[in-house]
């Protein structure tokens, strides 16, 4: 029975010593569980006219998530005045991956239990409401997710921040397989409502393009911190038409006409590009950042003029903004528009308060994402904002001249050149403060590729080594872990301080909390070989090698090296039947960009290699290859608890940070990967002895890059030849479309725009299959294999995005927090 005491709360292990635990606490009014009931009957009542005997799924989640959200409004609106006092920070971002929200917030709520037991009483099984919630997947990859990370740390430290972006209608397309090749689908995300979200028109602003104006509508979804009252906000933007459609057009029977003004204006906030590290110079594209970028500056200036009247002196002094790539710097000369034309600042000081506001977080070097808009559809929308680009750009190359700087010189640091617009240029000339995401990262930001800024500005470069959160990557999706480590601390306190966890190194001899680690490990294999044995239709033996690399398709990532090494086994096992190998399950998940027909080859090439392994005789009890379809947030908190081995495996240089390789970490996995990122700072955090890592660092590429030759090591590389080879001898099948072939040039010809193997792949493949043979090793040994594992997890503190965070607000944002009562 719900509310019964119980002597220790099965969540956290620890002894429940509250009498009031009958009675839990949200919005700080006292909620009893009969009210939590009322309230969900209540919702589906009116809002399906049913019972819960005759409601769906989809209802019962409706009804329990708007039973919690009727709760918090109170603590949201409190959080809202509270943080109007001072200054205030902004994340703009056109990507947030969210997921799902209800488990989550009753986690950060510390109510999940409570709320699973009573909803029992209603007969409503809240695991299995979760999983009828789509995922909020507003974003590509690692970017959005790690804008969704830091929402969830601001709000639980308590920190005056709002994040702004676009409502899109449909988020990242999902995916499925017919005969291993991606197909894709709308993610009509919010087809069965969004309880999360609620509607503010009273703060709709317009937004003006040179041909039409549309208004942004703002819906606010709650950011629900972890045992905090405060409850911060995210504000998305959804495009409308000013007006619904014209009338007299419609009674003319002109439907077409008619509706095209609104579909124009929604088009806007439509649909999520689908590109993940590369820019597509859409007029579209650029008309959502326009979008999101004025409506929620315009939303900061009606708010501050509100409070402070005319005094845009000082609005620096009350904002600090930050933008997630490049793709919202169309902020810069928007605001130096609204501080000139609307407020009366003159240039130099619009400027001085511009540059003071905005800082920028670079994400990549890779130069086909570096955004870059044709200055005559940058002019055609924007003639105004155009304009003001022109002026920062002549300024700019007049103060560079007066220091001295030659006409070459000059030029490469023009934002505009060529007869485009450079956004990244842009933003580091607007912004007081440039960061890279990782130490390597930002390293090469300041010692190449933006070598010349930082001659120029050396004090506006900062490193923020990104994070996650501990709440929805440990807590929410691994209960048991969560356990395990409250028990041993004795406090919860790790949740919101995961430095703590350092605390049980001392353990990294204990059998038997060894073998209690491992035993965690197995539950959480065992649930997800069930749920792939659900969704993928392949059985998984659950005592072989979870080897996981789940990330967006790109061949920087090389999946396909994966792939070939795969392969190699399998022709290994061929050869001689009785190789003494550990079985292996070798998992994938990645989205390709529609677009990007080399890597939709690659998800074929692996979905082949898996036909062939899982069905032959010889091999398909000692490996087993599973690509997992619609690889997503939710599918993520599955996999990330239930690996063996987190493959991290990008070209040295080329992965600014990787946010999955810490997800990994933090659930005690030990990383395969080069030198890349933040794999470089995970190995110095746990441990080289407890990692495996292998393959050419950046500097060895440098040195090689210009003589480097594929075909000496596809030649001298034993083995090699053979999988390279697979793709065109006949081995696999592509059923005509070419993908094959192209893949298998790409690695030996090159083409117009990349030489042959443009990310080392056959340079690698042998010290790969090295460091596999030393994993198949150390697994023979499982309390050593336990040990790496432990090392791990204990040394994942500093991956928590609240540190992450911290160094934001300290070193960038200069804001500080707020608690309400
Ligand atoms: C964390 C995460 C990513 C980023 O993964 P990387 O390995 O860092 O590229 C991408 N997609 C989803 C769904 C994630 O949760």
């Amino acid at each position: 029975m719900a509310g019964e005491k119980r002597d220790v709360d099965r969540r956290t292990g620890r002894k429940n010593q509250s009498i009031y635990k009958t009675i839990w606490k949200i919005g700080g009014a006292m909620l009893n569980q009969e009210q939590l009931k009322s309230s969900v009957l209540r919702n589906l009542k009116a809002d399906y006219g049913k019972v819960i005997e005759n409601a769906t799924i989809y209802e019962k989640y409706h009804a329990v998530s708007k039973a919690i959200i009727e709760q918090l409004a109170d603590d949201w609106y409190r959080t809202g005045s509270t943080y109007e006092e001072g200054k205030q920070a902004y994340y703009l971002s056109a990507e947030f991956l969210m997921g799902r929200a209800l488990g989550n917030n009753l986690i950060n709520l510390d109510i999940y239990e409570d709320v699973r037991d009573t909803l029992k009483e209603l007969k409503i099984d809240l695991n299995f409401i979760e999983e009828a919630e789509e995922d909020a997947g507003l974003g590509n990859g690692g970017l959005g997710r790690l804008a969704a990370c830091f929402l969830d740390s601001c709000a639980t430290m308590n920190l005056p921040v709002t994040g702004y972006g676009i409502r899109y209608r449909y988020g990242l397309f999902r995916q499925r397989f017919e005969d291993g090749f991606q197909k894709e689908e709308g993610d009509h995300w919010m087809a069965h409502g969004d309880p999360w979200s609620v509607r503010r028109e009273e703060d709709e602003v317009l937004v003006q393009f040179k041909e039409a104006t549309v208004r942004a509508v703002p819906y606010d979804m709650p950011i629900i911190g972890y045992k905090t009252k405060n409850v911060n906000t995210l504000r998305l933007w959804q495009a409308e038409p000013i007006k619904d459609f014209d009338f007299q057009q419609f009674n003319n029977q002109e439907f077409d006409k008619a509706v095209r003004e609104k579909n124009r204006a929604e088009d806007i906030s439509r649909v999520l590009y689908p590109n993940d590290d590369k820019l597509q110079g859409k007029l579209l594209r650029l008309k959502q950042q326009y979008f999101f970028a004025s409506a929620s500056l315009q939303d900061m200036k009606k708010k501050y003029k509100g409070k402070y009247g005319n005094q845009f002196e000082s609005f620096h002094a009350y904002h600090a903004v930050q933008l997630n790539d490049t793709h919202p710097v169309v902020a810069i000369p928007e605001l130096m528009r609204l501080l000139m034309d609307e407020e009366g600042l003159d240039w130099e000081q619009a400027w001085e308060v511009t540059q003071k506001t905005f800082s920028y977080t670079n994400h990549t070097i890779l130069a086909e994402a570096l955004e870059q808009w044709d200055c005559k559809l940058f002019k055609r929308l924007l003639p105004r904002i155009y304009q003001v680009i022109r002026q920062i750009d002549k300024k700019f190359a007049l103060k560079l001249r007066d220091k001295g700087y030659g006409i070459e010189e000059i030029e490469k640091l023009r934002i505009i050149s060529n007869g485009s617009i450079k956004m990244a240029w842009l933003a580091i000339y607007g912004c007081h403060t440039t960061n890279g995401v990782a130490e390597l990262h930002t390293e090469i930001l300041k010692n190449h590729e933006l070598k010349e800024w930082y001659r120029l500005y050396p004090h506006r470069f900062q490193n923020k080594t990104n994070g996650i959160t501990p709440r929805r990557w440990l807590l929410l999706s691994n209960l048991e872990l969560s356990k395990l480590i409250t028990e041993l601390l004795g406090t919860e306190a790790w949740v919101t301080d995961l430095n703590k966890l350092k605390e049980l190194e001392k353990y990294r001899d204990d059998k038997a909390i060894l073998k209690k680690f491992a035993e965690i490990k197995m539950k959480k294999k065992k649930a997800l070989a069930a749920y792939i044995e659900k969704h993928e239709g392949i059985p998984v033996n659950t005592s072989s090698i979870f080897d996981i690399q789940i990330k967006r398709l790109h061949e920087y990532k090389r999946q396909l090296l994966n792939g070939f090494h795969i392969l190699d086994i399998y022709f290994r096992i061929k050869e001689d039947p009785k190789l003494d190998l550990i079985p292996r399950t070798f998992i994938f998940g990645a989205k390709a960009a529609p677009g990007y027909f080399r890597a939709k080859g690659i998800i074929k090439f692996i979905n082949e290699i898996g036909k062939k392994i899982n069905t032959d005789p010889d091999t398909k009890d000692k490996m087993k290859v599973v690509f997992v379809q619609n690889y997503r947030v939710s599918y993520g908190e599955k996999l990330f608890p239930a690996a063996d081995i987190s493959e991290q495996i990008s070209t040295a240089g080329k992965e600014a940070s990787g946010t999955g390789n810490m997800k990994f970490m933090l659930n005690g996995t030990p990383t395969l990967g080069t030198f890349d990122g933040a794999n470089v700072e995970i190995v110095a955090e746990a441990g080289e002895e407890n990692n495996f890592i292998f393959g050419a660092r950046i500097e060895e590429l440098e040195k090689i890059k210009n003589s480097y030759d594929p075909k000496t090591y596809y030649e001298n590389t034993p083995g090699l030849k053979r999988v390279v080879d697979s793709l065109v001898d006949g081995t696999f099948d592509d059923e005509g479309t070419g993908m094959f072939k192209e893949l298998y040039d790409s690695l030996l010809l090159g083409t117009n725009w990349h030489k042959a193997d443009n990310y080392f792949i056959l340079r690698d493949f042998a010290e790969y299959r090295e460091a596999h043979k030393e994993i198949d090793k150390a697994y023979r040994n499982p309390e050593e294999w336990s040990r790496k594992c432990w090392m791990n997890l204990v040394n994942a503190g500093k991956f928590s995005s609240d540190r992450t965070i911290k160094e934001y607000a300290d070193k960038i944002w200069y804001i500080k927090p707020k608690r309400i009562l």
